[in-house]
């Protein structure tokens, strides 16, 4: 790792930073990075099972660095974790996307998942200044792998049909959401998720926007719809409740920080 450096520790979902950086920084959150002299020596004496790596930024201009930290790892009594989600609803807050961490951490999880080749089993190598690996027996390129997911806010007149999912907290409900699958349009996925997970139809289906979503992989991707036909019927199974609900009568939403909850609040604004 060469000096002067943006570097991001990660351990799982959360951002690992030193306790004495958080408690001088929670207003601005502008260096939720460890410099990367301090990275070093902390990598060389506590955490020396790490995966260290470096990757452009997304506008090329510079490389940041990330440490990838084992979770069978005890992290020192100085240093704090910070989940993911939480830095998105910070980052929904203070209006900064933060999408460095964002994209260092999808890659510190695609990087466990992408040590060998998948066509003839060599250990893959990192390329110096790429995103990519590649293999250096068979020469096979190794790009993150992303998965799109859509999420779809469903209205009719002055109603936003929301559904609580059973992997939601108790009380919440949100969008629909499923992931594209081989040889589907996005906009096919819309339908066919709708129709599986409460079974009515929809149209006017249109895109809105999208938000990288890195647990571990996704980038999920904001639609609308209007109601069309059928009877709201509850899959049972990813779904347990699905109902219309008006501005004046809404249920617990999802977290700021969410494209899913940006999309909501956009609707109960207009
Ligand atoms: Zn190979």
């Amino acid at each position: 790792m060469t000096n002067e450096r943006q570097v991001f520790f990660f351990q799982g979902d959360t951002l690992l930073l030193p306790a004495e950086t958080l408690e001088t920084q929670t207003d601005s959150l502008e260096t939720l990075f460890v410099p990367s002299e301090f990275a070093n020596a902390v990598c060389a004496k506590e955490f020396k099972n790490a995966d260290i790596f470096e990757t452009p930024s997304l506008d090329q201009n510079t490389m940041i660095a990330g440490v990838s930290v084992p979770l069978d790892t005890v992290l020192p009594s100085d240093w704090k974790a910070i989940p993911i989600r939480q830095i998105l609803t910070m980052s929904a807050e203070s209006g900064k996307p933060f999408s460095h961490i964002l994209r260092v951490s999808h890659i510190a999880k695609w990087r466990q998942d992408s040590r060998f080749c998948g066509t003839c089993g060599s250990r893959n190598a990192d390329v110096p200044e790429q995103e990519h690996r590649q293999c250096p027996n068979c020469g096979r390129l190794e790009f993150p792998r992303i998965c799109p997911a859509v999420i779809v806010l469903i209205t009719d007149e002055n109603k936003i049909l929301l559904a609580h999912n059973k992997r939601f907290k108790e009380g919440v409900y949100s969008h629909i959401s499923g992931f594209n699958e081989a040889g589907e349009t996005l906009e096919e996925t819309v339908v066919r998720e709708i129709r599986e997970e409460i079974s009515i139809e929809v149209k006017d289906i249109e895109y809105v926007k999208s938000q990288p979503w890195p647990f571990p992989n996704s980038l999920m991707v904001g639609y609308k719809a209007r109601y069309a036909s059928g009877i709201i019927k509850p899959d049972g199974e990813e779904i347990q409740d699905a109902r219309w609900f008006t501005k004046d009568n809404m249920p617990l939403l999802p977290s700021k920080g969410s494209l899913s909850r940006a999309l909501i609040d956009e609707w109960l604004s207009v």
